[in-house]
This record gives structure tokens, C-alpha cells and sequence, in this order.
């Protein structure tokens, strides 16, 4: 069994610290499946078969380059096993069906879910310069994007909540159309027909910027502000 292999923190995310400590040839070295986001919250990153995808604040998507820096992003290797097919069901009624499926809280686990989809809302943020905002100050800025009756792909990471200020807690998930014309971070959605598959983790592998002066220098002892800003802006 595979970790799913994180780079940064979510914490990084929300003091700032946006830099692309990593390449997206680097990040897909680690698995040829996952989401992120570039350096400075550059949009919203979808791994699929090896190939990265940028949907950015335009809501345009764009095949990432090998050297495209890379600020926080979770990949792993796929081996999903089919889970079941869902009809006609909200993105938040399949979630409590999945947990029941899986019967735990408590691993990692990936989800791919492709299909048709009647709605699907979803996000993306402009890129940020140095000195970078916090993610709340970025969040505020990002731009929604709706469509319907899309056909398309969701890659969904479960973290335990004991992992939250590491991950973002419970499920987050990114999208793509078959189209290659609509996705991101999603905010809601409802499904058409939609398989779903499943690939239980056995643990988070962290990369951290050990070359990063800025990483190493921050004062990242106060963790006060971090979980209430990282409700606010995975949610
Ligand atoms: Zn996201």
C-alpha cells in the first residue's frame, strides 16, 4: 500500500510562505494523480495520468510545463478499485456514503470520480506576488465558476482531522472536464452518473522546502489563526 506524498503544508499556505519550492516534473516523480496549486495560489492544479493541469483564475486550463513551480500539492500512484456508481446525488450525500463505504475517519484515502455531472461548482485564485498575502486575504479574491451537465473527472484526497494545519481536514477535491474547458478546487456539486473509485492509503509522506530561507526562517509557532483560516477558505 501507497502514502499519498504531500509537498508543503497547509500551514505554509496560510502564513504566506507561497514560494514553488518544487517542479511539477519533480511533484509527478511521486505519483501520476493529484491536485495543488502553484506558486503564489497560481490557480488550481489536477493531476491525471501523469499529466498536471492548471485551471487558473480566468478559468481557463493549461497543460503545467515540467518546470512549472509547484507551492502545495498531494500526489500518489493509482491503483483505485472500483467503489460503487452513484445516480442523481448531491457532493455532500455521496461524501457520508463513501465514509460509510470505507467504515473509517481515520486514513488516508483517495477517491477518483468520473462521469456525468449535472452541477459542479468550482474555485481558482489569481497568482500572488511576493510579499505574498495569507490564504484568507487570497481566498477573498478567488473567482467561482459554475457549469452544467458537464462530463469530467474529480480527484479527492480524505485527511483524517487529527491532520488538519498538515492537510486540509476530511475531503478536498479538484476537477476536470473531459473537455478540458471547465474545472478546480470544487465547492459543491451534483452528480448525473458518475463512477467512483476508491484507493485506500497507508499514510502521508510530507516534503517540506529545505532549500526555502524564507520556510526556515518564519516563526510558524502560533497556531491560532490556523484552523479557523483553513475552515474558512477549504470549505
Ligand atoms: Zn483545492
Amino acid at each position: 500500500m501507497k502514502p499519498v506524498v504531500q509537498f508543503g503544508t497547509m500551514q505554509m499556505l496560510v502564513e504566506s510562505l507561497l514560494d514553488g519550492f518544487v517542479t511539477a516534473k519533480d511533484v509527478l516523480a511521486s505519483g501520476n494523480t493529484g491536485i495543488g496549486t502553484g506558486a503564489g495560489v497560481d490557480g488550481e492544479l489536477i493531476m491525471l495520468d501523469g499529466v498536471a493541469y492548471q485551471v487558473d483564475v480566468h478559468g481557463h486550463v493549461n497543460k503545467v510545463a515540467g518546470d512549472f513551480p509547484i507551492a502545495f500539492g498531494d500526489v500518489h500512484q493509482a491503483d483505485f478499485k472500483p467503489l460503487k456508481h452513484f445516480d442523481n446525488i448531491t457532493l455532500d450525500d455521496m461524501q457520508k456514503e463513501i465514509l460509510k463505504e470505507v467504515g473509517t475517519e481515520n486514513l488516508f484515502f483517495a477517491v477518483k470520480m468520473t462521469g456525468e455531472f449535472k452541477t459542479v461548482e468550482t474555485r481558482a485564485a489569481a497568482k500572488s506576488e511576493k510579499p505574498y498575502p495569507g490564504l484568507g486575504e487570497i481566498a477573498k479574491t478567488q473567482v467561482i465558476f459554475d457549469k452544467d451537465d458537464v462530463k469530467g473527472t474529480m480527484v479527492v484526497y480524505f485527511t483524517p482531522l487529527v491532520f488538519q494545519g498538515v492537510g486540509v481536514p476530511g475531503f478536498h477535491q479538484h476537477f476536470l472536464s473531459d473537455n478540458l474547458d471547465f474545472g478546480g478546487h470544487v465547492l459543491g456539486a451534483t452528480l448525473k452518473s458518475v463512477d467512483v473509485s476508491i484507493q485506500i492509503l497507508s499514510g502521508v509522506t510530507i516534503n517540506l522546502p529545505t532549500n526555502n530561507e524564507d520556510y526556515k526562517k518564519a516563526d510558524l509557532t502560533d497556531l491560532s489563526s490556523l484552523n479557523g483560516v483553513i475552515a474558512d477558505a477549504e470549505s
